[in-house]
């Protein structure tokens, strides 16, 4: 999708520092790391959030859950590691092209969470 900065990181239009690449899946380090191993799981094809996640289009996000266990015996992940993906304006989505977060090493508190005030 035009002007969809993870489509271009996808193509290559736009360097990313890439840790895993497939036909379908894109893995690479985020740009502003929330733990000492932060990666960004992508599907290359264009999917605006998990809101759009169908039938049609589910296979891809298996495939990224698959990618995510070989990425962590890769990176020495061998104690377990967070998935987040934020969905929408209240779920905090910068990025408008579903990505999984996947966060290892230990962080505690990210995403921030607001707190229900009681
Ligand atoms: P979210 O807030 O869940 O939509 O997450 C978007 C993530 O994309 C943030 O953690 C950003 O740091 C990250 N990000 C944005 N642009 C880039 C980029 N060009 N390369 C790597 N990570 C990026």
């Amino acid at each position: 999708m035009e002007d969809c900065i993870f489509c271009k990181i996808a193509k290559g239009e736009i360097p990313s520092n890439k840790v895993y690449e497939d036909e379908t899946v894109l893995a690479f380090y985020d740009l502003d790391p929330q733990a000492p191993v932060h990666v960004l799981l992508i599907p290359k094809e264009h999917i605006a959030s998990a809101k759009e996640i169908t039938a049609e289009n589910s296979g891809v996000v298996a495939h990224i859950f698959e990618v995510a266990a070989i990425l962590a015996k890769e990176l020495g992940l061998e104690n377990g590691f967070r998935i987040v993906n934020n969905c929408g304006k209240d779920g905090m989505q910068s990025v408008q092209h579903l990505h999984f977060h996947m966060l290892g090493k230990r962080v505690m508190g990210w995403p921030p969470f607001p707190t229900a005030g009681n």
